[in-house]
């Protein structure tokens, strides 16, 4: 029994790491045919989306059982509001978006969406109510329209269009040399960490999600860029309820409320003027963040004047 336990581990392990890094997750069943570690009930409904509230209720979680990653964590974020979640690495926030999306169940306390718990509704409503702009995107093998497409295939192309120019990344597509139909991807042209983003918000532009997590890239953009993304952003964000995992700072500054994670617990909450008035975490971080933003910007600046 100890002997086939290993391997069937290893798999597991394995398996939900590839897990973590799919957007599409009925897909890679398709393609791996395996069992899904979590289960619709035999009863389960479609989740009845009135106008997307989303609830943690003192949720307690831990990925394996001797390590708690969530000890008790509630929040709301009311419909069409936005909540961000900030923290340092490993504080748990990427947790609460898989959570959400109900890539794994929590062990106490609950997710609800309307009222609903994410247990009793079909997985299917759930991630279709659900939209993700991820940190890294994963482009298909295929031209610039059918990455956009892929949020919502029978979308027209016009509506394409309009979603890309609306993430701001209309113009950009315009100058490639085929335009719409120039093959992106791995195999393809490839594309920035902040051009692959934008089709990631255009993508999500046309699904249409009642809610919406943002999960920031790590990685710096230059303050162009980072502008470009955060107006097309601030667009797909209005008037839908949204998470945004923040690694950045930048972007949580317009949020309803900013929560401040720290080794699985709410450290700090508040909006930023709260929190920086608190002179604790959140203003640590804040300061950190802008030194360095601060230090880049010197050091592209005497780059340029080379
Ligand atoms: P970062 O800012 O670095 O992205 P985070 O706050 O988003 O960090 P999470 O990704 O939520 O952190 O991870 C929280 C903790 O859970 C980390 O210590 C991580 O190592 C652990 N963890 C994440 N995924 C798994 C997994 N599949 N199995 C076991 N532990 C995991």
């Amino acid at each position: 029994l100890i002997q086939l336990s290993v391997p069937l581990n290893f798999i597991g392990f394995i398996y939900r790491e590839i897990r973590q890094g799919l957007t599409d997750i009925e897909q890679m069943f398709d393609l791996l045919d395996v069992q899904q570690e979590v289960l619709d009930k035999p009863d389960a409904k479609p989740l009845a989306v009135a106008s997307g509230r989303v609830e943690f209720r003192d949720v307690q979680f831990s990925y394996d059982p001797n390590r708690k990653i969530l000890k008790g964590v509630s929040f709301e974020v009311p419909a069409g509001k936005t909540v961000a979640i900030v923290g340092p690495s490993g504080a748990g926030k990427s947790t609460i978006s898989r959570l959400l999306f109900r890539f794994y169940d929590v062990q106490d306390g609950a997710v609800l969406i309307d009222g609903q718990n994410v247990r009793d509704v079909t997985q299917e409503s759930l991630r279709s109510a659900i939209g993700m702009v991820p940190q890294d995107t994963v482009l298909f093998n295929d031209t610039v329209a059918y990455n956009i497409r892929y949020g919502r295939v029978d979308a027209e192309e016009e509506e394409v269009r309009r979603a890309a120019e609306l993430a701001q990344i209309g113009p950009f597509i315009e100058r490639l040399p085929d335009g719409y139909r120039t093959m992106v991807g791995e195999r393809g042209l490839k594309l920035s960490g902040g051009e692959k983003q934008r089709v990631a918000i255009a993508r999500t532009i046309l699904k249409a999600p009642p809610i919406l997590i943002l999960d920031e890239a790590t990685s710096a953009l230059d303050s162009h860029t980072e502008q470009e993304i955060q107006a097309a952003l601030d667009l797909v964000s209005k008037d839908r309820t949204t998470i945004v995992i923040a690694h950045r700072l930048s972007t949580v500054i317009s949020a309803d409320e900013i929560i401040v994670l720290k080794d699985g617990q709410i450290a700090e909450r508040g909006t930023h003027a709260d929190l920086l008035q608190q002179r604790g975490l959140y203003a640590s971080m804040w300061d950190r963040q802008r030194e360095a933003t601060e230090a880049e910007e010197r050091l592209r600046l005497a780059r340029e004047s080379d």
